[in-house]
């Protein structure tokens, strides 16, 4: 990016009401059919168009077509049975029905290419493509046929690459992996859970980031934030390693989060989306708030690196509330452009 500072979103954004009931994960379809295929398209341009009007610089498709960031996209995969459910623990936080792993898992067709060439065509931004993780996607599955969280972590990270590498080729600039996952299952992030997210971005000539957070603002997270004390040094845990990877950019939580914000000198070098709105409260950042908090970031990222970001997406939020959140996180970025002019 020629601009500094450049604005982006870490993915979700919230649905308007005739697509989805809002304020609510996993809210089912209004439609159905081509009424729904058409209707996500409208809520895709519908998306663009806001984050257009708010100045943010890096789009993102809202997935305005996606039901949720983890199961939608392995719905499109085979070996995947979603009537066959299982009680799990999802990381080491809440119980959840999740559909089973019974044979080897594939892609059979792309799962979101159609619309990353649609959203490409649609604007002369730069966007950004959020996927899932490996680990996060193996941490929402019962796996009845690997039996090994490593194998099958490993055969995702090659289905996203298939995946990637398509949307790659419809000209999506920057291919996100969301790994939740990575400030929970430390020994696994540095065993093998780097190495599956280097694979799943093999060959890719796009800049690569990973999203790493503390989740969306429901409340299996924020209870599970109560227990964490008063400091979150999780990232302290992935950092070393993921500043030694391929990936190009890190996107993590600072804004009202308890993580010292000195961590991420252990990522020095990395290109950073640090996120300055808080996607846990309904409460509005004033534009010198979110200016504070990239004030802070700037003592370990280097200016060029440094990108405005929310700490996690803002699908559960009421739409005025997002709407706010994106155009207080532009202001605010313009803010400190403006110091280092
Ligand atoms: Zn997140």
């Amino acid at each position: 990016m020629s601009k500094l500072f450049p604005t982006s979103t870490a993915g979700s954004l919230p649905k308007p009401s005739w697509l989805a009931e809002p304020e609510k994960l996993w809210s089912p379809w209004k439609l159905e059919g081509e009424e729904l295929l058409n209707a996500k398209k409208d809520a895709l341009l519908l998306s663009l168009k806001e984050q257009e009007a708010a100045g943010i610089d890096i789009i993102s498709d809202g997935e305005q077509t996606r039901q949720h960031f983890v199961t939608t996209f392995i719905e499109h995969l085979s070996g995947v049975d979603f009537e066959k459910r299982q009680t799990v623990r999802i990381r080491n936080r809440y119980d959840a029905s999740v559909p089973t792993v019974y044979d080897a898992v594939a892609r059979t067709k792309p799962v979101f290419v159609e619309d990353a060439k649609f959203l490409r065509k649609h604007t002369k931004q730069a966007i950004k493509w959020a996927l899932p993780g490996p680990m996060t996607m193996i941490d929402t599955l019962y796996d009845a046929h690997y039996k090994s969280r490593e194998k099958l972590a490993w055969e995702f990270a090659k289905i996203l690459n298939e995946e990637a590498k398509e949307l790659e080729a419809a000209g999506v600039d920057i291919i996100q992996f969301d790994e939740p996952a990575f400030n929970v299952f430390f020994d696994e992030v540095n065993d093998w859970g780097i190495a599956a997210l280097e694979r799943a971005i093999e060959g890719l000539k796009c800049e690569t980031a990973v999203h790493i957070c503390y989740g969306y603002g429901i409340k299996a997270n924020t209870d599970w934030k109560k227990t964490l004390g008063s400091e979150w040094r999780q990232y302290e845990e992935s950092f070393p390693k993921l500043q030694q990877s391929k990936i190009d950019i890190i996107s993590l939580e600072c804004h009202n989060s308890h993580v010292p914000i000195d961590l991420i000198e252990l990522i020095r070098g990395k290109k950073v989306m640090v996120g300055a709105i808080d996607v846990a409260n309904h409460t509005v950042e004033t534009p010198e708030e979110v200016a504070n908090t990239l004030r802070k970031a700037l003592k370990f990222v280097d200016a060029d690196k440094l990108y405005p970001c929310t700490n996690c997406g803002m699908a559960p939020l009421p739409r005025d509330v997002a709407r706010g959140k994106l155009h207080a996180l532009s202001a605010g970025a313009e803010i400190i452009r403006k110091e280092l002019a």
